[in-house]
C-alpha cells in the first residue's frame, strides 16, 4: 500500500542513518532491542535508573548511563535526563521500547528538536493515533469500523450520561489517554455510571496526567484482535498478519497468540485490510498496532498503539521477520525490507506474559531479589526473552513482568503444547510467580480448542488458581531431603554443627518428626533412620526411604524402592519441592526454631507492599464485617483492596488518602467484635 506523498515527505527529513543507539526503557524489552541493534553493528546505550544499577540491560550494552531515581518520573519518564544522556554518549537515536515514553509525542518532538532520530513515528502521528478519542474520530472518517459510543470533547455529566443511554447499557468508560487496561470501568446500568467515572478519573489522572473520557458501548464477551502493520517514510505501509490477544485479566493480556485460531482466511484479509486503511489514515511510519473487539464475526477498531507491543515475538514467529530491525532500517530512513505479497504466513506461535505475582493471592505482586533463574534454552521452537537474570532483583517500582515465554510449532496444537513444556522447565525462586497459573490457563481445555473470551479467566479462575492440595509422600519425602541436604551442607562447613556426628539423634531416639504447613493445612512425617535403608512413616505406613544430591542436579529419591528425580530446596523455614506431581511451597515448623510466628500481618491491615492510599471505603467507628473493603492502596500500578481480617469495629484509621506507605505499615486498626 502507497501512503500519499505529502506527509510521508515531512517525515523523510526525520529518519537518518545513525550508529549510536540509546535505549529509554528497561527490562526485556530494553534487552530484546539491545540484541538486535548489536546485531546490526550499532552501538548501545542503555539509561537506568538507581533502582535498576545491577539490571540486564546496563550490562548488556555499550555503554549506560543513570538517569535518576527509582521513580519512573525522575529517570524513564524524564524528558531532560534522557536527551542529556544522548549528548553524553553520543547517542544520534533513542528507541523508546513499549510503555513510559513510547507513545509521548512531547518526546518525539524534544528528540526531533535536539537532531536525534526517535525510533517511532513522528510527534504529529502520534498525537492524531494517541488519544483514543481522536483516532475515533479519524476512523470514522477513513471508514474503518467503531465500537458505537461517544468520543468528543465535552466531558460534563450530562453528556456523558447521555452518550451512554444512547451507547445502551452495559457500557465501557475509558480514558482517552489510557493504556494498559487502567482508567477503565464496565458499567451495567446508569444509576453506576456516576461512581465509575469518579474512579476511572482518578486512576487515568495519576496514571496518565489526562483525565478525558470516552464511552464505548461494551462488547459482550469479545475477542481481541490486532493486527501488527509497519510503515515507512517513503510511502510504504505493509500489514504482518493479525494476533488474538483474548485471554486477558482486568483488561491486560496473559496469553497472546498468532494467527487467530477465530478467523478463516477471508475474514483474516479483512481485517488487515482494515487495519492498512486505519494506518494509511495518517500515512502512518514505524511499527505499530491496529485494536479491535470482535464478536467473532465483525470487528470494531477500538485503539491503535503507535509503538512496538508487548507480544510483537509472535507475528516474529510467524512472518519470519525481525521488528526491531525492521524499526531501526525505517529510523535510518530506509525501505520496508519486503512488500507485502512477500510476507508470508507459517506457522503458529503463543506467548506467555511471565509476571512476579501471586495469582493465588489476587495477583498481588511480589518483589525481592531473585534467587534462581533457570529457562529452557531456545531450541525446538522456544524463545524466552527475559528482562531478568539469577541475582537480579524485582523492584517495587515498575511493572512486575519478568519475561516472556514464546513458543512456535508448525501447528496451534503443537505450540500449545512446546509452550507448557516452555513453562515447566522455567524456575524462578525469591519471588512468587503466575507459572502455575500460566500453565493451568494454557492447558485448559476450552483454550485447546479456542472457545475463549475476554472473560474467561475470570470465570475460570477458581480453577486456574486451586489451592495446593495436599503433600503426598514423595513431596514429603523431598521435602524431608531438602532439609536434610541443607543440613548435612551446613555441617561440611561448621564444625561445631550438631549435624556433623550422622547419628544425631533426636530426643533419644533414633527417629525426627517433621512438620510442614501449607495450602492444604499441617502435615507431618516421620523419618526413622540409622538402619538402612531409612523408613518415613507416614499415616502409619513404613515407607523405605534414600536420597542423595544428583549428579545432574537436584535430588535422587528412592521412596519404596522407586527412584525419582526432584527438586528441593530449603530457604530460612520455606521448602521448595519439586516433583513429577507439580511445584510445592511449604513452611517446615522447625520444633527448635525459636520462629516468630504470625508476624505477615495476617490479622492486621498492612500495606502488603509499599504504595499510595488512594481511597478509605470505611470511616472510623464504622462496624465491619469479616472481608469488608476498609481501603484502597495502589501498588504497582493495580489497585488493591485491602479487607477487614476479622468482624469487628474499625478504632482508627491510619492513613489518608494521598499517603506514600512502606511495606509492612499497619493502616488501619480493626478491634474484634466480642463473641
Ligand atoms: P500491549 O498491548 O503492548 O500489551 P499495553 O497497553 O498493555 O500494551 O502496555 C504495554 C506495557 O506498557 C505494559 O507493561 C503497561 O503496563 C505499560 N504501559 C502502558 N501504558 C503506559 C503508560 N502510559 N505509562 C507507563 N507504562 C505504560
Ligand atoms: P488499553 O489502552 O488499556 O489497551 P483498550 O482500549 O485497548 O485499552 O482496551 C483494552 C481491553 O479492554 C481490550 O483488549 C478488550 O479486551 C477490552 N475492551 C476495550 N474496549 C472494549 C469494548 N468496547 N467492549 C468490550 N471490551 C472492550
Ligand atoms: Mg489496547
Amino acid at each position: 500500500m502507497k501512503n500519499s506523498s505529502k506527509a510521508s515527505g515531512a517525515a523523510k527529513l526525520l529518519y537518518r542513518r545513525f550508529n549510536t543507539l540509546l535505549i529509554a526503557n528497561r527490562g526485556e524489552i530494553a534487552c530484546r532491542v539491545i540484541r538486535t541493534a548489536r546485531a546490526m553493528g550499532l552501538r548501545t546505550v542503555a539509561g537506568y535508573s538507581e533502582a535498576d544499577r545491577d539490571a540486564l540491560h546496563v550490562g548488556m550494552a555499550d555503554s549506560a548511563v543513570l538517569l535518576g531515581p527509582a521513580r519512573a518520573r525522575d529517570s524513564y519518564l524524564n524528558i531532560d535526563r534522557i536527551l542529556e544522556a544522548a549528548q553524553k554518549t553520543g547517542a544520534e537515536a533513542v528507541h523508546p521500547g513499549y510503555g513510559f515514553l513510547s507513545e509521548n509525542a512531547d518526546f518525539a518532538r524534544r528528540c526531533a528538536e535536539a537532531g536525534i532520530v526517535f525510533v517511532g513515528p513522528t510527534a504529529e502521528m502520534m498525537e492524531a493515533m494517541g488519544s483514543k478519542s481522536g483516532s475515533k474520530l479519524l476512523m470514522e472518517k477513513a471508514g474503518v469500523p467503531l465500537v458505537p459510543g461517544y468520543h468528543g470533547e465535552a466531558q460534563d455529566d450530562a453528556t456523558l450520561s447521555k452518550a451512554a443511554e444512547k451507547a445502551g447499557f452495559p457500557v465501557l468508560v475509558k480514558a482517552s489517554a489510557g493504556g494498559g487496561g487502567r482508567g477503565m470501568r464496565v458499567v451495567r446500568s446508569a444509576g453506576e455510571l456516576a461512581a465509575a467515572v469518579v474512579s476511572a478519573k482518578r486512576e487515568a489522572l495519576a496514571a496518565f496526567g489526562d483525565d478525558r473520557m470516552l464511552i464505548e458501548k461494551y462488547v459482550d464477551n469479545p475477542r481481541h484482535i490486532e493486527v501488527q502493520i509497519v510503515g515507512d517514510s517513503h510511502g510504504n505501509l505493509v500489514s504482518l498478519f493479525e494476533r488474538e490477544c483474548t485471554l486477558q485479566r482486568r483488561h491486560q493480556k496473559v496469553i497472546e497468540e498468532a494467527p487467530s485460531p477465530t478467523l478463516d482466511a477471508k475474514q483474516r484479509e479483512a481485517v488487515c485490510e482494515a487495519a492498512r486503511k486505519a494506518a494509511g489514515a495518517v500515512n502512518y511510519v514505524g511499527a505499530g498496532t491496529i485494536e479491535f473487539v470482535s464478536n467473532g464475526k465483525d470487528f470494531f477498531f477500538i485503539e491503535m498503539n503507535t509503538r512496538l507491543q508487548v507480544e510483537h515475538p509472535v507475528t516474529e514467529l510467524i512472518a519470519g521477520v525481525d521488528l526491531v530491525e525492521w524499526q531501526l532500517r525505517v529510523a535510518f530512513g530506509e525501505k520496508l525490507p519486503l512488500e507485502q505479497d512477500q510476507i508470508k504466513l507459517n506457522g503458529h506461535a503463543m506467548e506467555a506474559r511471565l509476571y512476579a505475582e501471586n495469582p493465588n493471592k489476587n495477583f498481588m505482586p511480589s518483589v525481592g531479589r531473585l534467587r534462581t533463574w533457570r529457562t529452557p534454552e531456545a531450541v525446538d521452537g522456544l524463545r524466552i526473552d527475559a528482562g531478568y537474570g539469577d541475582g537480579g532483583s524485582v523492584s517495587p517500582n515498575y511493572d512486575a513482568m519478568l519475561a516472556k515465554v514464546i513458543a512456535w510449532a508448525p501447528t496451534r496444537d503443537l505450540a500449545i503444547s512446546r509452550l507448557a513444556r516452555g513453562l515447566n522447565e522455567t524456575d524462578i525462586r525469591g519471588v512468587v510467580t503466575n507459572i502455575p497459573f500460566l500453565t493451568a490457563l494454557i492447558t485448559h481445555p476450552d483454550v485447546r480448542v479456542n472457545a475463549i473470551d475476554t472473560g474467561f479467566i475470570e470465570r475460570e479462575l477458581a480453577k486456574l488458581t486451586p489451592e495446593q492440595p495436599a503433600l503426598t509422600a514423595l513431596e514429603l519425602g523431598a521435602a524431608v531431603a531438602a532439609i536434610l541436604q541443607s543440613e548435612s551442607e551446613a555441617a561440611a562447613t561448621d564444625a561445631h554443627s550438631p549435624w556433623r556426628s550422622s547419628g544425631w539423634t533426636a530426643v533419644g531416639s533414633r527417629q525426627r518428626k517433621f512438620v510442614f504447613r501449607g495450602g492444604a493445612g499441617e502435615q507431618s512425617v516421620t523419618l526413622l533412620y540409622g538402619r538402612r535403608p531409612s523408613v518415613l512413616l507416614l499415616d502409619g505406613k513404613r515407607i523405605p526411604f534414600a536420597s542423595a544430591t544428583s549428579p545432574r542436579g537436584g535430588i535422587d529419591l528412592v521412596l519404596d524402592g522407586v527412584n525419582h528425580h526432584v527438586t528441593g530446596l530449603l530457604d530460612g523455614h520455606e521448602v521448595y519441592v519439586r516433583t513429577q506431581n507439580g511445584r510445592f511451597e511449604v513452611h517446615w515448623v522447625d520444633p527448635f526454631g525459636t520462629e516468630d510466628e504470625e508476624q505477615t500481618g495476617g490479622d492486621r491491615v498492612v500495606a502488603p507492599l509499599p504504595g499510595t492510599v488512594v481511597a478509605l471505603l470505611v470511616e472510623a467507628g464504622a462496624k465491619v464485617d469479616k472481608g469488608a473493603p476498609i481501603l484502597t492502596l495502589e501498588v504497582m500500578k493495580m489497585e488493591q483492596t485491602l479487607r477487614a481480617p476479622f468482624a469487628g469495629v474499625v478504632k482508627s484509621l491510619k492513613c489518608k488518602v494521598g499517603d506514600i506507605v512502606q511495606e509492612g505499615v499497619e493502616l488501619a486498626e480493626i478491634e474484634p467484635a466480642k463473641t
